[in-house]
This record gives structure tokens, C-alpha cells and sequence, in this order.
């Protein structure tokens, strides 16, 4: 049995229980309890702020948790990493006043920066030579220029919105983060063998989303070309047809560029091109 945190309200809740329920796990028990048993999984489930999941890893009284990989690098606690997660994609920037002529890191030399995530920005202004004041605040960092609290903010960006309504360019992207599954740094082993069995089922997941399978006719003689357009994958299937010249050709190809290698297919004389969606894809 292990015991996962995850954030109780926020961005990263409801990607976190679609990953468990994708798992084959169900966790029924209202959310309004801190802690519910799942089925499907030797798997309780512990609600919390985004903020303290690691901190509760580090200590124990999670084994695992889902949380991103910015709060990881932030509150310092020991914990292992295990595998990012894809979704909850967002990055820590450097944003300045649009009028304030920024021309490079110098420019932070002597100024007041805020942000929630003081470690980060720490290290980096450290790593750059930077010497600037850096004001801790909690909510709203993306206020403090306008009100005169600060000359400038380092605060998590995603699609930019908030910093052009608030007057602001981002300037320096310095932390790229996602949801990640991080654990207790040394679990007991039929706890670590819990984990490894969680992983393996995350793993497949996180692989075949955004994957399709796809099956057409194509002709035999050009089945060694069509393969190659879809590299990564060990061994095509390719079944006869009734027609001796031609066969069935099933592959896996990324639903980013699906479309571009279906006309290289249809290019090759591929036809009756059928697209399925994969569920999963175990390795
Ligand atoms: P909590 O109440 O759990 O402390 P919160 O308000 O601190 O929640 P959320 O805004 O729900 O946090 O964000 C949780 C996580 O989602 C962030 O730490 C970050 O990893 C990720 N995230 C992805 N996109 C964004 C975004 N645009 N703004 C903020 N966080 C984002
Ligand atoms: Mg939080």
C-alpha cells in the first residue's frame, strides 16, 4: 500500500485524477475528506496545497506525490524525481514594465524583483552574477510593479496573458516546468515495488497520449518507403492482401504530425488510410 499526494483544488487536480483513473484506479471517496482509499491499486489518496506535497514526500507522509516540478525546485526538500508527467506545462519567468528599456540580465543590477518562488530566482540572479533585491510575496506578484512594490517580477507564465494586462513583458525565461511524480527518497521495498508497478502504468499512458494508430493498403513495393517516413517504431505490422501487390500496413504516429506523414502515405499510393485512437501503449 502507498499513500499518493496530490493537490486538492487547482490546475493540477483534475490531470491528476484523469492520470489515476486512466491507471485503472478509482478513487471514490468524496473529495472533501483529506484521505481516500482507491481501488484498483493498493493506493490511498491524500489531498493537499500544491504547496506542501513536497514537503509531505520528503517526510513521509505521502510515499509519492503528483506535483510541478517549480514547487520541487522551490521549497528545497529531499525527494527523488521519478518521471514528469506531461500536463500542467508552465515556466518561471523574469517580466519587466513594457516602457523600462531592458536590454539584457544587467538590467536587474540594483532593482527590486518579486516573486513566490525566491530559491529559484536566488540561484539564478547567483548563477548570472546578478546583485537585485529580491521581495518575497505570496499572491498576486504580477501587481507589484504597477503599485510601486517592485521594478519587476519573476512569476510562472503560460500563455502570457496576465503580464500584457498588467503592463509587463516577459524578458527571461528561466524555469521550464510540468507535473511530475516524485517520491520519498528511500521507500521500503514492497513500497518501492508499489511504485514501480504505478510508474509502469503512468509510463504507458504519458507515451501513447497524443498517439494514433493508423492502418492502410499500401503497395508492397513500397512498404520499406512508408516505413521509413514513421522512424522510432522497432517493427511495422504488415499484413497480405487478397490482392498479391498490395498489403496492410498498421503504425503508430505522433498526432502532432499526422497529418503531414498521411500525405507522404497517400503520396506513396497509400489508400483506405483509417485513423484509431490509442489507448495505450504497453512496452
Ligand atoms: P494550491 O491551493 O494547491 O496552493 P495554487 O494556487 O498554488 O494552488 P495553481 O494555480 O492551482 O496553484 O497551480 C498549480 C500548479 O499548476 C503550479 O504550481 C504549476 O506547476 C502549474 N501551472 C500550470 N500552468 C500554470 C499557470 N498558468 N499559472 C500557475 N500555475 C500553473
Ligand atoms: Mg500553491
Amino acid at each position: 500500500m502507498i499513500r499518493i499526494a496530490i493537490q486538492a483544488k487547482g490546475r493540477l487536480n483534475e490531470d491528476s485524477m484523469a492520470l489515476l483513473a486512466d491507471a485503472g484506479i478509482d478513487v471514490t471517496a468524496s473529495k472533501r475528506k483529506l484521505v481516500a482509499q482507491a481501488t484498483g491499486f493498493p493506493l490511498e489518496v491524500l489531498y493537499l496545497r500544491d504547496d506542501d506535497i513536497p514537503q509531505a514526500v520528503a517526510m513521509g507522509v505521502a510515499d509519492v506525490g503528483i506535483v510541478g516540478l517549480n514547487e520541487v525546485a522551490e521549497r528545497r526538500q529531499d525527494v527523488r524525481v521519478v518521471m514528469p508527467l506531461g500536463f500542467g506545462a508552465c515556466r518561471i519567468s523574469l517580466a519587466v514594465p513594457r516602457d523600462a528599456g531592458y536590454g539584457g540580465l544587467d538590467w536587474f543590477n540594483g532593482k527590486r524583483v518579486a516573486t513566490s518562488y525566491p530559491h529559484v530566482l536566488h540561484d539564478f540572479f547567483t548563477q548570472h552574477g546578478v546583485k537585485a533585491e529580491i521581495h518575497e510575496i505570496a499572491g498576486s506578484v504580477e501587481i507589484a510593479p504597477a503599485v510601486g512594490l517592485a521594478d519587476a517580477i519573476f512569476d510562472i507564465v503560460s500563455s502570457g496573458g496576465t503580464l500584457v494586462q498588467n503592463g509587463l513583458v516577459e524578458v527571461e525565461r528561466v524555469f521550464h516546468s510540468e507535473a511530475a511524480l516524485i517520491a520519498h527518497p528511500q521507500l521500503a521495498p514492497e513500497k518501492q515495488a508499489d511504485l514501480d508497478k504505478l510508474q509502469f502504468r503512468f509510463s504507458s499512458i504519458v507515451e501513447s497520449r497524443g498517439m494514433k494508430y493508423v492502418l492502410m493498403n499500401i503497395p508492397k513495393q513500397k512498404v520499406a518507403e512508408a516505413v521509413a517516413l514513421i522512424p522510432g517504431m522497432r517493427s511495422p505490422t504488415v499484413l497480405p492482401l487478397a490482392d498479391e501487390g498490395w498489403c496492410s500496413l498498421h503504425v503508430v504516429i505522433r498526432e502532432a504530425e499526422l497529418w503531414e506523414k498521411i500525405e507522404q502515405l497517400k503520396a506513396l499510393g497509400a489508400e483506405g488510410i483509417l485513423v484509431l485512437a490509442l489507448e495505450n501503449m504497453i512496452r
